[in-house]
């Protein structure tokens, strides 16, 4: 047949059979990030293997054909299709650049996103694959006419193309069984690899869980709290919190790395009154939607209850409920609901000059007209400064000029396109713009004459920079890397505010290597601010393992 007759042909095909056709070509052309996967933890070895993975493939294209006789009809047929097609090829070429589990979690990461942190995901790189696996299959998707059908007989003919599958799916999976359950018990997480299937399934749970959310307020925790055992003459005190982005223990100069990153914060940490950095410090999660909400809840990840941590009041609102005054300066995507309808401030189209562009602002621009802002309230504050800090993939955007240390460096958010050491110069020069920040602000703390002050650091999760093929963020906690979830904290108390709290940095140092998470934070900022409430657990305070007798 000459090219241009194929081009105009326009073949005439039942919607069944266009159900099983897009099926297979899913499982072809969509999952091999699954089946790479699957045969990464060696359940496709030998003659029982491929037995494996014959049943998996044919189960596969089973499942997606039951899904799509029930999505599809005449009116929905190709529209659909071609968005499935266009989505697939865009997923596919995510999960095999970057191996990105399609999970609900995963799934909300990606809605939450803004224009501006989409737009750095997608690579150029990603165009010519999605053409050749997205594009051209919708084009002939398109040209295809579908055979009509009087209503009765196609219904009749869509029940029994379902059953049919349903049969086919139980006999492949029968036909393994020993195989397939052994593999999906010990590796839940493969599921999310399976394309559509992941997502559409996802993307249903997330607008189930929305619609729950939408009429629920949140329930008021610590609604008694109240400061307790403070001298009323004491000066006032401002804590600020710097929540981090992305940075990963690994690569923090004061936890070990063999690269200086944090320069300016280990010449203050060998001075007497310098921060003490916490080296052994797990996140709650692998991203900040999950990290974000439950550092800021009474109950972490020991007690982890998304639904109960994302409908509860957080830190913020127990310190208000004890007369604490809190503020949030965002850099970022917002406070994740921590500070719902409490002072909120972002910076993410801020106009600050110098430190501020089209593209967004520095981190220190949170530090700017702080003072003035802090001067408002004469009493006792907690401030949270909410970074971009290592937000990737565009690590070369976050910080000016002047930190651009280690080289080369990667410059661009298509991190495939560079190689390993390039992506982790960029990364580190990140961190150490966060060290200047940290050491700004520190130092602005230190300046506030009139009150006694401090600072607590914590990163949200850590980062994936190519170990074991992983890039970014968000492996389903279970099965993260180290990498993901080992992350910097670092106090530091004003020599006025450990003298009037009683607290001995020493002994704080001293502990500094102890096993701790982000379950510490928020018994310990209501254990340094003498918050008193039920929520409060004292075992989970980091300061009062280190507190004198209050001083008379
Ligand atoms: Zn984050």
């Amino acid at each position: 047949m000459q090219l241009r007759s194929i081009l105009r042909a326009r073949p005439l095909i039942s919607i069944e059979a266009l159900a099983v056709a897009a099926s297979i070509y899913f499982a072809v052309a969509s999952n091999q990030t699954f089946f790479r996967a699957v045969a990464a933890t060696g359940a496709l070895h030998g003659a029982k293997g491929a037995l494996t993975f014959t049943c998996l493939f044919v189960a596969i294209i089973a499942l997606h054909t039951i899904l799509l006789c029930v999505l599809l009809n005449r009116w929905t047929a190709k529209p659909l299709l071609i968005v499935l097609l266009l989505t697939n090829a865009a997923a596919a070429y995510f999960m095999s650049a970057y191996t990105v589990y399609f999970d609900a979690d995963m799934l909300r990461n990606i809605l939450h996103t803004d224009g501006k942190e989409s737009h750095e995901l997608v690579s150029l790189h990603a165009l010519p694959s999605i053409f050749v696996y997205g594009v051209l299959p919708s084009w002939m998707v398109w040209r295809l006419r579908l055979k009509p059908r009087p209503l009765l007989r196609g219904l009749l003919i869509r029940f029994v193309t379902i059953v049919l599958a349903i049969v086919v799916t139980a006999a492949a999976l029968m036909a393994s069984f020993q195989g397939i359950s052994a593999l999906m018990r010990n590796h839940r997480e493969l599921r999310y690899l399976v394309t559509p299937g992941n997502y559409l399934v996802s993307l249903v749970q997330v607008a189930r869980d929305a619609e729950v959310d939408h009429n629920r307020p949140r329930a008021p925790i610590g609604m008694q709290a109240k400061v307790v055992g403070r001298p009323a003459a004491e000066r006032p005190r401002l804590l600020v919190l710097v929540v981090g982005e992305t940075v990963r223990a690994q690569d923090w100069g004061l936890d070990g790395y063999a690269r200086q990153t944090t320069p300016q914060l280990a010449a203050l940490a060998r001075t007497p009154a310098g921060p003490i950095n916490f080296t052994h410090v797990m996140a709650c999660g692998s991203s900040t939607e999950i990290s974000l909400p439950c550092m800021f809840s009474p109950w972490g990840r020991a007690h982890y209850d998304k639904d109960r941590i994302d409908h509860s009041q957080s830190l913020l609102h127990v310190l208000e409920h004890a007369g604490i005054r809190t503020l949030w300066r965002d850099n970022q995507t917002g406070c994740k609901g921590v500070c719902e309808g409490l002072a909120f401030e972002s910076f993410e189209h801020g106009s600050v000059p110098d430190v501020c562009t089209a593209e967004g602002c520095l981190d220190e621009a949170m530090l700017h007209g702080l003072a003035e802002r802090i001067a408002v309230n004469p009493g006792d504050q907690v401030v949270v400064l909410h970074q971009l800090g290592n937000h990737g993939p565009a690590y070369y955007t976050r910080y000016p000029a002047a930190f651009r240390q280690f080289t080369p460096v990667c410059e661009t958010s298509d991190l495939d396109r560079c190689n390993r050491d390039e992506i982790v110069n960029a990364y580190d020069n990140a961190v150490l713009y966060t060290d200047d920040f940290l050491a700004r602000t520190i130092r602005f703390l230190g300046e506030q004459g009139g009150r006694d002050t401090a600072l607590i650091y914590l990163s949200d999760h850590g980062e994936s920079l190519g170990e074991d093929g992983l890039y970014l963020h968000g492996v389903p906690y279970a099965i993260a890397p180290d990498t993901q979830t080992h992350v910097p904290m670092l106090m530091w108390l004003s020599p006025g505010f450990s003298a009037a709290r009683g607290i001995d940095t020493a002994c704080m140092k001293a502990r500094s290597n102890d096993d701790v998470s982000q379950d510490n934070l928020f018994h310990s900022v209501l254990g340094l601010m003498q918050v008193r409430t039920p929520e409060y657990d004292a075992t989970l305070d980091l300061f009062a393992r280190c507190e004198h007798a209050a001083p008379v």
